[in-house]
């Protein structure tokens, strides 16, 4: 990956090991990784508002030559007040800072002195003497007449406990002044996409003259993002091609000979996808295809196919899972479906008694016809596979490419990566290369639509009420709340306030808690809990598993709702209805950006997957692009669609030529 910079965080001046630590909460651990940590937003300075224009609360940058400064100590308390008094040609603002602590210790005057010309910024807010800037931020400016430059904005960066704006913004100009830094990306290559080198990009993203240089800044790095990504998907396609599989010949289970033995009839979407992955399983050499499909549209019956063909054909079927509830989950279903042709469908998981384990092992590795089925334990070196015609995974975005490649190639297998998130179709095929992209892009008959509201909070006891109603006649819920990523302190408030919500509104029910923070065979302890009905409300505030099936659940709450994607919002209503039972999704949030009414309209009006993956990507607003880390399957830091579906495109094709060998030429 690319790392042209590896000098250590040491070298920062003011950065210890102990800083060091707190620096990797926050995923930085090389000074490559400061310059790469991207701001949150930048306070635009491009404003100037005169002293006697400023209104109660607002945010402003005001300039002007400091008329007084002094400090003082209040009598009552030792609470030490630094104090400022700005004028410009309007009138005047204090600016004030104060210290809290022992005599004696801190600053005794205020960090700019009587005379002095700077610009302050910051929240005004009114006091008996007048409008002040409390703790504001300042910078010193040339006395006037030596021409004046527009105020650059200033970059917000994500935070972690026990680090300050001050210090990050300190330590990664520090960087940008005296680390030198090696573009990996050929000049041909950028000049070609009109990309800026590593060096500018990293310029503009740190300290841009404009706000309108930042976005080049970010193209930049969304181009190494999308690069990488695609440089892995095309030496995976290429390998693809020079392996053999095994033949799996359709005589051995037509589609149709399959579909008659199940319990239902297929879907038409359903029928499309098993003839498609018939025709695969003919291939004598390595296959690979993206069944995409919403929750409930009858993926597995797709992946039980391919395994049926597999055992009957005399090989093995194996199917990765993210974790050992779902593996279960699939094991049943397995066996439900093909106990028709007596197939013997096992699992695997590491919590199972070694003895167990070495047999399975044994007769795995002997290549007995059977279906597979397990988590990352099926990946360990001591499992062999080589029997194995299919490969399937069951969440495929929670494994790695090379994961998913390496686990293929324990045999000689056709993969299926099965997707609960569905992506529109286009960006799908650019996206994932080459993949086929399978779509079960219709629900089994039946189906009710889940009741969808959007509620205000101030509501929320209502809500609540509800949901104790629900629980009274047998019912369970989940309550999400929204995970802020890249701040500690806010990650904890949200946990704080679940276990809240228990104590109170919840109290009397037995509620259950999954956090980002607990351990994960802990947070599948919870779940298990759930799925078995010990618990009748499941409060989580990490994402809880997309493929858990609990037909009793009836109600799904989201609190803070305004921060998912839309596509989230309809992955969490996923959870419920899968029962007879009415279900309810209830959205508490307070909707008054016309985005999030829009979001909500749409939710109100669909519940296609797909549909829904095509809205989000033209709801999104650039803004609320930015926090695209929680947004279902695309874990880009950098990259955003739809604007990035160019740049893609190029890192695609320029992926293509490197991996195939060709020299650019143009
Ligand atoms: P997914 O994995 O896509 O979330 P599943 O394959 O688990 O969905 O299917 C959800 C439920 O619907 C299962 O109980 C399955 O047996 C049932 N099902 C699947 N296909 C059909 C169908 N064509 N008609 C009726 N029920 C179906
Ligand atoms: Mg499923």
């Amino acid at each position: 990956m690319w790392s042209p910079l590896a000098d250590d965080l040491l070298k920062i001046p003011g950065v210890g090991p102990a800083t060091a630590a707190k620096l990797r909460r926050l995923g930085i651990s090389s000074i490559d990784g400061l310059l790469q940590h991207r701001p949150r937003r930048y306070l635009d300075r491009s404003v100037v508002t005169p002293a006697a224009r400023v209104k109660d609360g607002q945010w402003a940058t005001v300039i002007g030559v400091v008329e007084r400064a002094e400090s003082r100590t209040s009598r009552r308390s030792s609470l030490r007040v630094l104090e400022a008094v700005l004028r410009d040609e309007s009138g005047r603002i204090g600016l004030v800072w104060f210290y809290q602590g022992k005599r004696g210790r801190g600053p005794t005057r205020p960090p700019v002195s009587a005379g002095q010309r700077i610009v302050a910024w910051g929240t005004v807010k009114w006091t008996p003497y007048g409008p002040t800037i409390q703790t504001p931020e300042w910078e010193p400016l040339p006395k006037l007449g030596s021409g004046s430059q527009p105020l650059s904005p200033v970059p917000v960066y994500p935070l972690t406990q026990g680090i300050t704006q001050g210090q990050l913004r300190r330590w990664i100009q520090w960087a940008l002044d005296h680390c030198a830094v090696a573009d990996p990306l050929p000049d041909l290559t950028r000049r070609r996409h009109g990309l800026l080198s590593l060096k500018e990009a990293y310029e503009s993203l740190h300290r841009p003259k404009a706000l309108a240089d930042v976005e080049a800044g970010r193209r930049r790095l969304a181009f190494d993002e999308l690069f990488a990504w695609q440089l892995e998907m095309a030496r995976a396609a290429r390998a693809r091609r020079l392996t053999p599989a095994f033949v799996c010949p359709a005589e051995v289970l037509p589609p149709p000979a399959f579909a008659a033995q199940l319990p239902f009839s297929l879907t038409a979407a359903q029928k499309r996808a098993l003839a498609r992955c018939s025709e695969m399983l003919e291939q004598p050499w390595a296959t690979a295809a993206l069944l995409q499909g919403d929750v409930g549209s009858g993926k597995s019956v797709v992946a039980a196919y391919m395994a049926a063909r597999a055992v009957l054909a005399g090989h093995q079927a194996a199917l990765l899972a993210p974790t050992r509830l779902l593996a279960e989950q699939h094991q049943r279903n397995f066996q439900r479906l093909l106990s028709p042709w007596n197939i013997e469908v096992t699992l695997l998981v590491s919590e199972m008694p070694a003895a167990r384990r070495r047999e399975l092992a044994q007769r795995l590795a002997a290549g007995e016809p059977l279906v597979v089925i397990g988590t990352h334990a099926l990946l360990s070196p001591e499992i062999r596979l080589d029997g194995s015609a299919v490969g399937i995974i069951d969440e495929q975005h929670r494994f790695g490419v090379s994961e998913r490649e390496s686990f293929a190639r324990k045999g000689k297998a056709h993969l299926l990566a099965m997707s609960a998130t569905p992506i529109p179709r286009t960006l799908a095929l650019t996206l994932y290369g080459d993949l086929e992209v399978i779509a079960l892009d219709e629900k089994p008959p039946g189906r009710q639509p889940v009741d969808t509201r959007w509620i205000h909070p101030k509501d929320r006891a209502r809500v609540y009420a509800f949901v104790k109603r629900e629980v009274g006649r047998g019912r369970q819920a989940y309550v999400v709340f929204p995970r802020v990523h890249g701040d500690d302190e806010q990650d904890q408030a949200a946990v704080t306030q679940a276990e809240e919500l228990a104590r109170t509104w919840l109290s009397g029910l037995c509620v259950g808690l999954v956090h980002g923070q607990m351990p994960p065979e802990q947070q599948e302890e919870v779940m298990r809990a759930f799925v078995e009905g010990e618990i009748d409300v499941l409060v989580a505030t990490t994402v809880i598993e997309v493929g858990i099936d609990v037909p009793n659940a009836s109600v799904m709450v989201v609190e803070g709702a305004e921060r998912f994607g839309l596509a989230q919002l309809h992955q969490l209503r996923g959870r419920v209805g899968r029962g007879e039972h009415p279900a309810y999704c209830l959205l508490l949030a307070d909707p008054q950006s016309e985005a999030a009414k829009r979001r909500i309209d749409a939710l109100r009006k669909t519940d296609d997957g797909f549909a829904i993956a095509e809205m989000d990507l033209m709801l999104r607003g650039p803004g609320e692009m930015m926090g695209l880390a929680q947004a279902g399957p695309l874990e880009f830091k950098a990259a955003v669609f739809p604007q990035d579906l160019d740049l893609l495109q190029a890192a695609k094709e320029e992926a293509r030529l490197l991996v195939e060998g060709i020299t650019a030429k143009r």
